[in-house]
């Protein structure tokens, strides 16, 4: 039986779009399965109380190498490059700023330490100081980068991305979501609410199972989340088993977001930034009224996002509504309510946040991203080398595989693929 598709991609994230892409550019044909009824994946801006806020994905890291600046900019998005938030504190905030210039000191220090236990142990939380004083704030930094905590985090791994950061983090006021699902080339044929639920080899490529019946295709480009490959949503053939193993060595931490929306205007100062309690590893990261906009979004990550992730949206709304009156005194619980909160880690086609390699385990970015059989080959976040955790090096990767997709099928078929030097755009 012949091939429907050059190649079926699995997964409508930002991986799974820059592989389809790719191979548009290049003229071959695409199917792209999505388990849910929305492209995007971890980018999903969504309209909350009228505002286009990002659940997921919202910063364009390394914004002066990001695709998704050169996207934004040939689509028309705007792209925001102003500083971040974070860059200034909202005024008159009832926290020492002698103390949080000590904690900001001990997070560098940590850092720095990180390079010794690289060397060693390669567990992050070695790099803690015994007893130190802000360890709670450390813990809760690492949240927001890793998504767990010191002990389950690969010092080389932090390392790799932290030295390949540019520190440029710049933004789009339409949303991040907004752009990654606008983004998939109009010749790639897109079936949403379509699981795979089976890949087999085949003489010829792969044929992949869904509800919908059996596609085959020359290759199959894999996307989906380090969790839903190493759980068993899909059935792959048993000689993938050491990349499953090399994804559960990539597990996904815990990062939620909680927004509420500002009742009374004169409240809060736009476009600043507040920090939780500096000694609590739940503390939150607190974006306010970004773009003026009346709305505080809360950033949790590792045990603050497990407030949400095991208690519900509820137990945090009520944590950061504390945090806020503890900041900015207790008036402001009244000028406050929930707007909205994510479940990241519930989402069964996702299973949490962003990829974090174990202890020793940094090396599983690279066994992830081999091909497989010449058939399979392996994209998302968690492959890329040093640009993992985001949306960008979850494109690049999609793209990566593409290049080793199409270099397969030619040299199976000599398929007439157009001349890659003659193709254009990205
Ligand atoms: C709270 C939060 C904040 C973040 N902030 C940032 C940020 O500021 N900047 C940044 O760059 N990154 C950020 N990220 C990370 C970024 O969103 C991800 O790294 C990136 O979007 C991952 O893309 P992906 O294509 O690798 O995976 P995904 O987006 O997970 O895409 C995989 C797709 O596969 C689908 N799928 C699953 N199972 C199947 C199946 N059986 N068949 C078919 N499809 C399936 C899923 O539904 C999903 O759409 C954040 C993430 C979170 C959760």
């Amino acid at each position: 039986m012949g091939n429907a598709f050059d190649v079926i991609i699995v997964g409508g994230g930002a991986a799974g779009i820059g592989a389809a892409r790719r191979l548009a550019v290049h003229g071959l044909s695409a199917l792209l399965l999505e388990a849910s009824s929305r492209l995007g994946g971890r980018a999903h801006t969504q309209d909350l109380g009228g505002y286009p806020l990002d659940l997921g994905c919202e910063w364009l890291h390394s914004g002066d190498r990001n695709a998704w600046v050169v996207i934004a900019e040939a689509s028309g998005f705007p792209v925001d490059r102003g500083e971040p938030p974070w860059t200034k504190a909202h005024p008159g905030i009832t926290q020492d700023e002698d103390a949080q210039e000590a904690a900001q000191r001990a997070f560098g220090a940590w850092e720095e330490r990180l390079r010794s236990a690289a060397a060693g142990s390669d567990r992050a939380s070695d790099a803690l100081e015994p007893g130190g004083t802000w360890n709670a704030y450390v813990r809760a930094i690492a949240g927001f980068m890793s998504g767990v905590g010191p002990e389950a985090i690969s010092a080389t791994d932090y390392l790799a991305y932290d030295d390949a950061s540019t520190g440029k983090n710049w933004h789009l006021p339409l949303g991040y979501g907004t752009l990654v699902a606008a983004s998939l080339p109009s010749s790639t044929t897109l079936h949403l609410a379509t699981p795979a639920e089976r890949i087999d080899l085949t003489a010829d490529g792969v044929a992949v199972t869904t509800r919908a019946g059996i596609v085959r295709a020359g290759a199959a480009i894999i996307t989906v989340s380090t969790a839903v490959l190493a759980g068993d949503a899909i059935r792959l053939p048993s000689g993938v088993d050491p990349w499953r193993e090399a994804a559960a060595a990539l597990p996904l931490g815990h990062n939620e977001k909680v927004f509420l929306e500002i009742g009374r205007e004169a409240a809060f100062e736009p476009d600043s930034h507040a920090y939780g309690d500096l000694h609590d590893p739940r503390a939150a990261a607190y974006s306010i009224r970004p773009n003026g906009w009346p709305v505080i979004e809360a950033f949790l990550g590792g045990e603050g996002a497990r407030i949400v992730e095991e208690e519900g949206p509820a137990a945090g709304f009520a944590f950061v509504s504390a945090e806020l009156a503890a900041l900015f005194g207790s008036d402001v619980v009244s000028a406050i309510r929930p707007l909205a909160a994510t479940s990241w880690s519930r989402m069964a086609s996702i299973g949490g946040a962003y990829s974090c390699a174990l202890p020793g385990r940094s090396g599983a970015r690279a066994q992830l991203a081999r091909p497989f059989e010449d058939r399979l080959f392996f994209a998302g976040e968690a492959t890329h080398p040093f640009d993992f955790t985001t949306a960008h090096g979850a494109h690049d990767s999609g793209q990566r595989a593409a290049d080793e997709a199409m270099a397969a099928l030619r040299d199976r078929h000599g398929l007439g693929l157009r001349d890659p030097l003659v193709a254009t755009g990205t």
